[in-house]
């Protein structure tokens, strides 16, 4: 592939996968963004504790080798435009990269990066790890209790856009089509002149690839659950059938590696539920991963009151949307809360900040570079490259246990010392 503004660097190589093994090189070219406002800041200082993590992990044995590729107000000043198709391709081509926050101009005149990277590379996994680091200031009595990790569905569900607005031609022609085709189901809408409609699909192949990757990392993770959200209570043919396929893939899929609750109520159904808490506890002690499931409102309430209930969820688009930001806000939050884009079958892979450019930062060098450094380290896992991130997760916690944070750590803890950005990340490199 050629590039014009994107340069390739020399002594690189390229990650390729084969049957969905990823394949790393010692010297893998890693395409990232920038990113706007205090992405740069950001940037510089993820940069380089990413590569000091891996110097200290493997010494000169591996490197990361940077590629720098273009999107946001960086890509529209330079190159005229806010997301050159060469960065899709670049992503496309290199598999594997990070991104820092960009902007998103109000009033259109940019397609949204993620949108179109989740679609052109098919990133039907949105990862998002949530757990406590020592010290840092959080609004629950136990943040120590959460350590879950949120596998979001990215392509369907109601995400999907698909809206008619009211008042739209559009809208008036589906409603016609609708109330001549289904008559009874047009009469249950309350106020139909002036509703405006959305659809909600949701698939067995959505379903099904999403649970998988839940229940495949959960394994490879030594988890001990994976929990079913959904509303399939209210809505049956798309929540609750996201339930009942999950179920049917893992005892399908992974056998006597899991236990489902599904089983249990048929064990109970059949013997009686004292031997089907046996049978779920022999299955349990011999290692089996749990499959369960719980409705989308009540787990707000019990990811608080009884955390260690909870592991790795599996999630559609709009409740993990939800759940992830509330469980983040448990543990201290956007600036330190990272995430994946992933297709778990093409290996392609996207790790980001969740949070914004938070511009009026920007160029200050005072905002937490958490939320991209620990994307980073979820990268580094991907990759295969367990030692290195190992020393970002010793770097972060050593800093954070010596009470050297960024500005909005410190503003709620007592006795810190308020560090900048890059002074931050010269305190994580310290306690690798
Ligand atoms: P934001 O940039 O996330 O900032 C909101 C607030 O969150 C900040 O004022 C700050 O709080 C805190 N914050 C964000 N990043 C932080 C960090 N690294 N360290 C410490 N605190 C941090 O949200 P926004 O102001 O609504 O959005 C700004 C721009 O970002 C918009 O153009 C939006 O479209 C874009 N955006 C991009 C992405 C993305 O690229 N993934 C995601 C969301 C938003 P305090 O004021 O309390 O210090």
């Amino acid at each position: 592939m050629s590039y014009t503004i994107i340069k390739v660097p020399q002594g690189g190589e390229k990650i390729t996968v084969t049957n969905g093994e990823l394949k790393v090189p010692n010297n893998p070219i890693i395409p990232f963004i920038e990113g706007d406002g205090t992405g740069r800041d950001i940037w510089r200082a993820s940069q380089r504790v990413l590569d000091a993590a891996v110097e200290k992990a493997y010494g000169s044995k591996r490197k990361l080798v940077w590629m720098e590729v273009y999107a946001g107000e960086k890509a529209f000043t330079q190159f005229n435009s806010w997301l050159p198709e060469e960065t899709l391709q670049a992503f496309r081509e290199f598999l594997v990269g990070i991104k820092g926050p960009l902007t998103t101009p109000i009033g259109g005149g940019m397609r949204s990066l993620n949108v179109a990277l989740r679609k052109e590379l098919d990133l039907y996994v949105c990862q998002r790890p949530v757990r406590w680091f020592e010290g840092v200031p959080s609004p629950v009595k136990r943040p120590q209790d959460v350590d879950m990790v949120v596998f979001r569905e990215n392509t369907e569900d109601i995400y999907t856009g698909i809206e008619f607005e009211n008042g739209s031609d559009d809208n008036k022609k589906f409603k016609e089509i609708f109330k001549a085709a289904f008559p009874k189901e047009f009469a249950k809408i309350r106020f139909p002149d002036t509703s405006g409609i959305g659809l909600k699909p949701v698939s067995v192949e959505g379903t099904e690839r999403l649970v998988r990757a839940a229940i495949k990392w959960a394994l490879a993770n030594k988890r001990k659950s994976v929990t079913l959200v959904h509303k399939g209570n209210i809505m049956k043919f798309t929540e609750g059938a996201f339930r009942n396929w999950g179920y049917a893939l893992a005892e399908k899929e992974f056998g006597d590696k899991v236990y489902t609750w599904q089983t249990w109520e048929k064990t109970k159904a059949d013997k009686g539920e004292e031997v089907a808490n046996k049978e779920q506890e022999a299955a349990l002690k011999a290692g089996r991963l749990l499959i369960k499931d719980v409705i989308a409102d009540i787990v707000f309430q019990q990811t608080i009151t009884r955390a260690t209930d909870f592991d790795v969820f599996a999630t559609m688009n709009l409740n993990g949307d939800y759940l992830s930001d509330a469980l983040a806000a448990q543990v201290g939050g956007i600036g330190i809360a990272p995430g994946g884009n992933i297709n778990f079958d093409t290996g392609h892979a996207v790790f980001e900040a969740t949070h914004g450019t938070a511009p009026k930062y920007a160029d200050k060098d005072v905002v937490n570079p958490g939320s991209v450094i620990l994307s980073g380290e979820m990268m580094l896992r991907y990759m295969g490259w367990g030692e290195a991130a190992d020393a970002v997760v010793r770097g972060i916690e050593g800093a954070i246990a010596a009470k050297t944070v960024t500005y909005d750590f410190h503003r709620l803890m007592d006795g810190a010392t308020k560090l900048n950005t890059s002074q931050f990340a010269d305190a994580m490199i310290a306690k690798m």
